[in-house]
């Protein structure tokens, strides 16, 4: 049995006829890491996260449009893009059930900074007008292409997924971690300082959040499927009883 994994999506709610959706590049990344692919709609709060996450022994929380400073405790500045309260209503509680219940979590871009507020960080709202010598992190290039170097900290378990040090990854974000939430450590930083990459301090749990977006990447540069299959494994084991560890908060 392939281990199931929730992927959060979109929801273009002011549409005339509002549609759900998600890139086809993290559904094929989670099939070809072994996994079983399950949508999870951007509907409900808490009571639907919880239910959601008793149906998956894994969460994959995607890319997307910015969180709302609200989350954090900030009011939006000038430079804060659009946001979905609908998707945050729903991913916000979906990574804080599947914290304390100790499901493995992937989480990318969007999702990395649902997974730091979520566990009580903040963000930087606008890197170009918040962060001093930022370099470029919304690439203009193809989305499979790494722009920019990220270091990536020896001994992690990011560094024990993609075995290098160093590596170039793409870049399509204008926001970032600000402070880290406790119980994440950064694993990987951008030349400028800027975070890319955290996980669980606690080595026996996995959750591991990146910046960039490794499911547009994995089919030119193969070590990028490392991240999903390490959550597939995780799940797999959370799922046989092997991997569970009794919850408590990260
Ligand atoms: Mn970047």
């Amino acid at each position: 049995m392939r281990p199931r994994i929730g992927l959060t999506c979109s929801v273009r709610a002011d549409a005339p006829a509002p549609v759900h959706e998600l890139s086809d590049a993290y559904v094929r990344a989670v099939v070809a890491a072994g996994g079983l692919p399950l949508l999870l709609p951007a509907v409900g709060g808490e009571d639907l996260a919880a239910e959601m996450l008793a149906g998956v022994d894994g969460l994959l929380l995607t890319g997307g449009v910015d969180v709302d400073p609200a989350w954090y405790g900030q009011e939006p500045s000038p430079r804060l893009g659009r946001v979905s309260p609908e998707r945050d209503a729903l991913e916000l509680p979906l990574a804080r059930v599947a914290l304390a219940r100790g499901i493995p979590v992937l989480a990318i871009c969007r999702g990395i900074q649902v997974l730091n507020v979520a566990a009580g960080g903040t963000l930087v709202q606008d890197l170009p007008t918040e962060w001093s010598d930022a370099i470029k992190h919304y690439q203009d290039a193809p989305r499979w292409f790494g722009s920019h170097a990220v270091e990536v900290l020896p001994g992690s378990r990011l560094a024990e997924l993609l075995g290098q040090a160093r590596l170039r990854v793409n870049s399509f974000h204008h926001q970032a971690l600000r402070d880290v939430a406790p119980g994440l450590v950064v694993t990987a930083r951008a030349p400028d300082g800027v975070v890319e990459a955290v996980e669980a301090a606690d080595p026996r749990r996995f959750v591991l959040g990146v910046q960039w977006h490794p499911e547009a990447m994995w089919e030119r540069e193969p070590v990028f499927l490392h991240l999903f299959r390490g959550l597939v494994e995780a799940a797999r084991a959370a799922a046989s009883g092997g991997g569970a560890v009794s919850p408590a908060g990260l």
